[in-house]
């Protein structure tokens, strides 16, 4: 044998894993086409933010469409944060979030001395509920952050109404919406001051770590380019190709250091020539679930209307236990993993967590349908190497542990 080495398709497996044949809730797919990007990029002796990070831009914004901009950043968490920051929120300020998302989508408030205010979420989607939103705007009252929750739009038109209505600023987090389409637009073409992607390695397209913002508005975008990279007016790659003295920079504000590897946008633009494919696969095994499932005590995740134009990305595919089924979701995760496969739950909403309940002295009872929904739910496996047979497992042993 040449190496021990596993192939780099093996990726690891999380460190959970009962036993060899385990699936996992979610895994990426790397290939040699992203191993000999990196490698390029590597010899290139190039590595920091440079020509890669700009192609991977451009490719993305292309992807989208739209005639919108796109800034790589190395998380959706950091380009969560320049955009509030470049929208001017700040002490004082309020910004309405779904309680039902990760921890990321309120802390970026909290970085900026504002206040996240958490709200109640659509009992069917699971998304951000607008009536919750109408209730929970006040005079202080600054931004909206809806989450795309699984990589189902949530319904923007009614959000963008309340915003324009009460003038407050929209960032929409698409961390699981690439790509996800709302009434024949791509979400992060929509009407929206600013939206988020994520690269994290269990998302739809990963760069290992790594996010992008997308937006229109030409001071926005310089904005956040700014405080992307130690508000350094502009990024080291300028210095090293301008006319000026390759010494000479600016710095314009107390920045952050969120900028993106070339490295990561090697990655980055493989992954993003392969998302025909890798949406395909995932629209393929989220409708044989609906299919298979359906007779089960288990209320499934609506897909998108593609009559109207939308598309689902797929990302997740959340499902909660009706009251006909025998056992409770705890035990249910418990007697799956000990048959090989995994799941998770998205989310534990925040108003559970320790941080936002005390800091805020939220109740469950406030969050009334984020509440029944939790605890039922759980997400299954679904990622793009997962095989028929992998999902014939997950289909037989719920079908198995269920009836
Ligand atoms: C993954 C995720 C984030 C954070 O993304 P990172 O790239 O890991 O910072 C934010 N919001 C939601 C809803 C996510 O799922």
């Amino acid at each position: 044998m040449p190496s021990s080495r596993p192939p780099l398709e093996a990726a690891p497996r999380p460190p959970a894993a009962p036993g060899a044949d385990f699936l996992p809730f979610a895994l990426p797919d790397l290939g040699d086409e992203e191993a000999a990007a990196v490698l390029e990029c590597l010899r290139s002796g190039w590595i920091t933010t440079g020509a890669v990070s700009r192609r991977f831009e451009q490719a993305f914004a292309d992807a989208l469409g739209g005639g919108v901009t796109a800034v790589a950043v190395n998380s959706a968490t950091a380009g969560l944060h320049l955009a509030l920051e470049a929208l001017g929120i700040g002490p004082g300020d309020e910004v309405i979030v779904p309680t039902m998302t990760f921890t990321a989508t309120a802390e970026v408030v909290r970085y900026l001395g504002a206040d996240p205010v958490l709200v109640d979420v659509d009992e069917r989607t699971l998304c951000i509920c607008p009536d919750a939103i109408a209730a929970a705007i006040t005079p202080r009252t600054r931004a909206i952050v809806p989450v795309h929750y699984a990589g189902l739009a949530c319904d923007m038109d009614a959000i963008l109404a309340l915003a324009r209505r009460h003038g407050l600023r929209v960032v929409e987090d698409a961390a699981h919406a690439f790509p996800t389409r709302y009434k024949g637009r791509a979400v992060g073409t929509l009407d929206s001051d600013a939206t988020v992607f994520s690269f994290y390695a269990n998302k739809t397209i990963t760069t290992g770590e790594g996010g992008m913002v997308v937006c229109r508005d030409p001071a926005l975008l310089r904005r956040v380019r700014v405080m992307r990279l130690h508000g350094i007016s502009e990024d080291a790659f300028d210095r090293y190709t301008s006319r000026r003295p390759a010494w000479f920079y600016q710095v314009v504000a107390p920045g952050y250091k969120y900028n993106m590897t070339d490295i990561a946008a090697a990655i980055g633009c493989q992954q993003l020539r392969k998302i025909e494919r890798f949406l395909a696969r995932r629209q393929a095994l989220a409708a044989r679930y609906a299919e298979c499932l359906r007779e089960l005590p288990l209320r499934l995740p609506p897909d998108a209307d593609s009559g109207a134009g939308g598309q689902h990305a797929w990302h997740l595919y959340p499902v909660r236990l009706t009251a006909a089924a025998p056992l409770a979701r705890d035990r249910l995760i418990e007697l799956l993993a000990e048959r090989g496969i995994g799941t998770s739950v998205h989310y534990i909403p925040l108003h559970r967590h320790p941080y936002w309940r005390e800091r805020y002295a939220l109740r469950p009872a406030q969050f009334p349908r984020a509440e029944a929904s939790y605890q039922s739910l759980l997400t299954l496996p679904l990622y793009t190497r997962m095989g028929d047979a992998d999902q014939t497992r997950v289909i037989a042993t719920l079908t198995e542990l269920l009836c």
